[in-house]
């Protein structure tokens, strides 16, 4: 069993369309529709790594905190 705390799905959604330069959660997600790879962010509370990953990915590997916890925009959005 995992003790670490995730956070909600939206906060980490606004933060990665910041870490990726993106203005508001549509461009980002029209982005990563249309790409072979997503923008995925680290779910740990306080982690707020950020990688390029498979659409469908939801358990990515996080160099920063070493959980299985980065998940894809398209995940995290519910579109996957
Ligand atoms: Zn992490």
């Amino acid at each position: 069993m995992s003790t670490i705390a995730l956070s909600n799905k939206a906060a980490k959604l606004m933060k990665l369309c910041d870490a990726e330069g993106f203005n508001c959660l549509d461009d980002l997600l029209a982005a990563a529709a249309t790409d072979s790879v997503c923008p995925a962010i680290c779910m740990t509370e306080g982690c707020d790594y950020t990688a390029e990953m498979e659409p469908d990915q939801d358990q990515g590997y996080c160099e920063s905190c070493g959980g299985n916890t980065v998940t894809s925009a398209l995940v995290l959005a519910g579109l996957i």
